[in-house]
């Protein structure tokens, strides 16, 4: 060893993230010292007693016993008066900085600390000096390379599901997880917003809308059952003069949408009528396809379900979600949908509905009976589990969010038929992303 004539100061490091110790540990014995180490705070404290060291350095989180309880055992202990402790925080709290000192820390330093900081902390403690207070936290970690500030950027395509139930709306804490809104779900990129489905989950996008100011709007009508246009009567732009209102609908509707929307707003059934709505209001028959708003492209095709019903599907940037509310696929079919798969003439009258989802980046859709519920209900407009996970797997379907919850089935029923789903999947070998779509949730199409 040296020729000095005192031993080297003894320094315990104690800190359970091995690596920290080990490197406070080197840089202290640059400097001189004589340094063990302790893995955590009842470590410590037997190794205080064993090794004496003048100044024990001590991370303030640790299992066993917290760092501030080995100081306060420290300080407590007329044995180790002289002995010095210098907390290390994580926690960069003013009330714990403060706690450690009044309890008598020599100082406080916070991670991350240059080694040069802890240095000269303890050349200060043992030189007798005063420490300053709090230091250490490396400037502002990451200041070189500026304040990392993200701010969200509303050109990207918004989908927002407003409601995510079918036939009629549902309420209660059963049905707190997925909603009780039937269907509604708005599209927005830039200053655009489509609509699809006026269901009552209308309402709440339609306080949104308002607040914004007006602005055109375009409603597409999946078709006219009630849980489809119950909520357009209680749709607030609709009464505000300046937004202008396009209500799109397909041809084959039982009478032409206008009358509909027209009857659900007789006085026998509502206390306002449409004259009342000061919004510029226009019904448009589908003819063309796609329709084109801004940088969406609206595309439709009829489903499987009585009356005249479509699904949509919105393209832009390039992706697409395709909307589908109401679809019976292989109506009547019961057995494995792996019979079903390679079954060319019983696919036959669904290849434009196939053909419609296929390779859509978002599915959204209905998958609303479990296979025993579906056995008494052939003919109502919807499909099996099984059939809907076909369609799914038919159409290369990666992303699905599954809507049109049945007014019967509560959360932990979804919960339940979302797993009878991920199975029926795995039979089919067809890997699918499958969540439950709920009130309020939002994806992003780009
Ligand atoms: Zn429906
Ligand atoms: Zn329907």
């Amino acid at each position: 060893m040296s020729s000095h004539s005192s031993p080297p100061r003894r320094v315990l490091v104690a800190d359970d993230v091995e690596s920290m110790a080990l490197l406070m540990k080197r840089v202290l014995e640059r400097e001189g010292y004589s340094v063990e180490t302790a893995a955590d705070g009842k470590d410590c404290l037997e190794k205080t007693a064993s090794f004496g060291p003048e100044l024990v350095i001590v991370d303030i989180m640790m299992p066993r016993l917290h760092g501030l309880d080995v100081l306060k055992r420290i300080k407590a202990d007329p044995a180790l008066s002289t002995t010095g402790v210098i907390v290390c925080t994580a926690k960069s709290y003013k009330p714990d900085e403060e706690l450690a000192l009044a309890e008598g820390a020599f100082a406080v330093i916070e991670k991350p600390f240059r080694p040069e900081l802890l240095a000269a902390r303890a050349r200060e403690f043992f030189s007798g000096m005063r420490a300053g207070a709090t230091e250490g936290a490396l400037p502002s970690a990451g200041a070189g390379s500026g304040l990392y500030s993200p701010s969200f950027d509303e050109n990207r395509a918004k989908i927002r599901l407003w409601g995510t139930r079918g036939s009629i709306p549902v309420s209660g804490s059963r049905y707190a997880r997925y909603g009780g809104n039937t269907s509604c779900m708005s599209v927005e990129r830039g200053k655009d917003m489509v609509i699809i489905d006026a269901g009552s989950g209308i309402r709440d996008l339609g306080i949104e809308v308002a607040k914004r100011g007006p602005a055109r709007i375009h409603l597409f009508i999946g078709h006219t059952h009630w849980d489809h246009i119950q909520g357009f009567p209680f749709f607030l732009p609709a009464y505000i003069p300046g937004f202008e209102i396009f209500v799109y609908g397909a041809s084959g509707f039982g009478k032409d949408l206008e009358s509909v929307f027209h009857g659900q707003l007789d006085s026998d059934y509502f206390p306002v009528q449409m004259e009342d709505m000061r919004a510029g209001l226009e019904f448009r028959r589908l003819e063309e396809n796609p329709v084109t708003i801004g940088d969406m492209k609206v595309s439709w095709e009829f489903t499987h379900h009585p009356g005249a019903t479509l699904c949509y599907k919105v393209e832009t940037g390039g992706k697409s979600a395709c909307y589908m509310t109401d679809n019976e696929f292989l109506k009547g079919y019961l057995g494995d949908p792996r019979a079903a798969e390679t079954d060319a003439e019983l696919l036959a009258p669904y290849r434009k509905i196939m053909d419609f989802v296929a390779d859509s980046d978002i599915l959204i859709a209905e998958a609303q009976y479990t296979n025993e519920e579906y056995r008494t209900k052939i003919g109502w407009g919807h499909s099996s589990v099984s059939s809907a996970c076909l369609l799914a797997k038919l159409g290369r379907i990666r992303d699905w969010v599954v809507v049109h919850h049945d007014p019967q089935h509560d959360d932990f029923f979804v919960e339940e038929k979302l797993g009878l789903m991920k199975q029926v999947c795995r039979h089919l070998g067809f890997a699918c992303e499958i969540r439950g779509g709920f009130d309020g949730m939002v994806e992003y199409l780009d």
